[in-house]
């Protein structure tokens, strides 16, 4: 569903990600994991098209999204191309990004309304569905800001799986809220991990939630995969030096 072919990308002199090659098979859920500056949150930028790369190729779902072919050659895609194909992913950010002028309802029908052109009516309906999932049937008419900042973000998970993404990016999630409201979110997340194949690319700092439901732990270190593999063996039986020192300072 994902993949990274020798991905490099600098800011100015610093190289962010160095070469990197990964690959994320449909309906998994992998987890990032790894010490900040390491290059985590430019993969998901990179996927949200919100950044390129200087060099390599990124996939999803079989298509380039970095690039398209035309006339049998691999150009730099143009807009239009990764629109199409960012289509299939959503993202959850840190900050819930809310619209705060509109109730909870019509956040989540905006975009299916204004992108995918689905009538109003279906889009509401299945908002209400969603509304349902995270737990907040009753919150449809409130303004984001009447919210708790786990209602806010389970809101902000309703919303993106309107879009119906094949892929959802989950951007530390849990970190701007309160820890009495975590675990509303990852029991939210936990439940589309088990019960949905929905494929699932996060970075957290919950290390108990990514061993949870990650079928494949990747630890990075500046900016190359330094191991990778179940949950069980990096928490469990880290090889590699830098990930036991990672995983000591944060369980
Ligand atoms: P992580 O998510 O693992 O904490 P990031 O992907 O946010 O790491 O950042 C990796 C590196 O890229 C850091 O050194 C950071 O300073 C740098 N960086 C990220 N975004 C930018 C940007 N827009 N301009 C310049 N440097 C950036």
């Amino acid at each position: 569903m994902i993949r990274f072919d020798h991905v490099t990308k600098r800011f100015g002199d610093n190289t962010v990600l160095d070469n990197l090659d990964f690959t994320v098979a449909s309906g998994k859920h992998v987890t990032l994991i790894g010490p900040s500056g390491s290059g985590k949150t430019t993969i998901l930028r990179l996927l949200m098209t919100l950044l390129k790369p200087e060099e390599g190729t990124i996939m999803v779902d079989g298509d380039y999204l970095t690039h398209e072919e035309k006339n049998g050659k691999l150009v730099p895609a143009g807009e239009k191309h990764t629109r199409e194909v960012r289509k299939k992913i959503g993202m959850v950010f840190q900050q819930f990004n809310l619209f705060p002028n509109m109730r909870v309802l019509r956040n989540i029908t905006e975009a299916p309304v204004h992108v995918l052109g689905m009538s109003k009516d279906e889009a509401e309906e299945r908002a209400r569905g969603l509304l349902d999932l995270v737990g907040l049937g009753d919150k449809y008419d409130a303004y984001p800001t009447q919210l708790s900042g786990g209602q806010q973000q389970r809101v902000a998970i309703a919303r993106a799986l309107a879009m119906r993404p094949q892929v959802l990016l989950l951007d530390e999630v849990t970190s701007a809220l309160d820890p009495e409201l975590v675990a509303g979110v990852l029991d939210v997340l936990r439940d589309l991990a088990h019960t949905t194949d929905i494929t699932m690319l996060c970075v957290t700092h919950e290390m108990n939630f990514a061993r949870d439901i990650s079928d494949d732990v990747l630890m990075f270190d500046a900016g190359r995969v330094i191991e990778s593999g179940s949950p069980e063996k990096i928490f469990s039986e880290p090889e590699h030096e830098r990930t036991r020192e990672f995983l000591s300072a944060v369980l």
